[in-house]
């Protein structure tokens, strides 16, 4: 099927963003088949189905490289006894409750729902870290259902941890990065594995072993807080990223997410190894960690990409955070105003082509056809030199009005095309409950 997205401005992206105003996306399949003027592509392509853009600003789909799927049902959700102080204590009171009371049927709706809202925010691509001790098995199957069923890309995995029984969560990555191979440019497989202060020797060393033969990377939190380095160095002797070094977790296919208490020596391991970080700024200020040493990250030439640890799926919403976040940190206006827009716009690109093998990111011909289109008419005039401006103040209150993966329409007007939202909403409050009397037995 061919479609005309006719009408809009049109804001390629890519190495050489250029802005186009009238201008059309056409999509055949799944890829993007021309972009250019209106006028010409009516002519070049009289047959084609159309969406008229006028009044919008037509992207490519956002890219989050790191999210948590399973964190849907802790919204609202009481926690008795004092507050958390510290970061071991939110896991331990919040999460790792949380993912124990995970049933079969919680996985399926906490993928389902924040699908919908990445449809919503056009984000059609994700690297997904789940956990669901009770029910390790399958699990990522469950979730591949929900992703195939929403439409978007993802890349899925298990966080191994030896805190239930030892190397849990080895055999369900074993078995689903053989089930995906080399994947099919929408689902991708990646060995998980929870951080340095959960997991043995041993276990790093299995999970290595099984992501090496298969060819895939390793997707782990590293550094988040003060006490994944300690333990590492009271443990070890090794800083955390000396440690997963040694190990060969280290690589341009691994993710390592966060890398907030690192040293320059950490760094220069990144830096050496071609090994991506995935920055989560609003997770990082939520649990109160730190500060990730992103401009010096970015310095040594170490590809950062951007996620959202599962505050959210609005990846602008994140970008506006981290350019907020390192102005206020370093104490300079002058910072992170190409930076925050370079995690999200280029360098999640880098590590989503890394992933699923395919070039996002970048409205082409040839390209996959995956956009996001938003309303925005804008109030001032709008130039491939002042785009970062619109992007950081307009756009990222703009709402998205429709939303395309592999050429397919997934929402449209604002509506959802394919996903009964009010359903599952209502039944994931029923489920949530239950989730949350369970848990509160633990
Ligand atoms: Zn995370």
């Amino acid at each position: 099927m061919t479609t005309r997205f006719e009408n809009g401005i049109v804001a390629t992206l890519g190495e050489n963003n250029r802005l186009l105003w009238n201008a059309t996306v056409v999509t055949k399949g799944e890829l993007v088949a021309a972009v250019g003027d209106s006028l010409e592509m009516k002519r070049r392509f009289p047959d084609a189905e159309t969406v008229d853009c006028a009044g919008q600003i037509i992207l490519p789909g956002f890219i989050c490289t790191h999210h948590h799927f399973y964190s849907t049902m802790a919204r609202g959700m009481f926690i008795p006894g004092e507050p958390a102080a510290n970061f071991v204590q939110i896991l331990e009171r919040l999460w790792w409750k949380l993912d124990r009371s995970l049933s079969e049927e919680d996985i399926l709706l906490s993928a389902q729902l924040p699908l919908i809202d990445c449809i919503r925010n056009g984000t059609t691509t994700v690297i997904d870290h789940h956990a669901s001790p009770s029910k390790r098995d399958g699990s990522l199957d469950l979730i591949e259902k929900a992703v195939r069923q929403a439409g978007i890309r993802a890349s899925l995995c298990y966080e191994v941890s030896d805190r239930n029984i030892p190397a849990g969560g080895v055999t369900e990555n074993e078995r689903f990065i053989k089930k995906v191979g080399k994947g099919d440019g929408q689902i991708a497989a990646m060995m998980g594995l929870h951080a340095s202060f959960t997991l043995s020797d041993a276990t790093l060393d299995m999970c290595v072993g099984i992501a090496k033969d298969a060819g895939v990377g390793c997707h782990i939190h590293v550094a988040e807080d003060t006490s994944d380095r300690d333990d590492s160095l009271a443990k070890y002797h090794l800083h955390t990223i000396g440690r997963l070094d040694k190990h060969g977790l280290t690589g341009e296919k691994s993710l390592f997410i966060h890398c907030v208490h690192i040293d320059e020596s950490e760094m220069d391991i990144l830096a050496g190894t071609n090994t991506a970080v995935v920055h989560n700024p609003e997770s990082n200020m939520n649990n109160a960690v730190g500060v990730t040493p992103l401009l010096q990250l970015l310095k040594k030439g170490v590809l950062v990409g951007l996620g959202s640890d599962g505050m959210g799926s609005d990846m602008l919403v994140q970008m506006r955070c981290a350019y907020l976040l390192h102005r206020l940190a370093n104490h300079d206006p002058r910072v992170a105003f190409q930076e925050a827009p370079q995690l999200l716009l280029q360098n999640n690109t880098q590590i989503a082509k890394r992933q699923f093998g395919v070039t996002l990111g970048e409205i082409a011909e040839g390209n996959p056809a995956d956009l996001a289109i938003m309303d925005y008419q804008p109030p001032t005039p709008l130039s491939e030199a002042n785009f970062l401006g619109h992007l950081l103040f307009g756009l990222v209150d703009a709402t998205v009005d429709t939303t395309v993966c592999k050429g397919k329409i997934l929402m449209k007007g604002k509506k959802i095309q394919d996903l009964d939202e009010e359903r599952l909403t209502a039944r994931s409050r029923e489920l949530a409950e239950q989730m949350w009397k369970r848990l509160q037995e633990l």
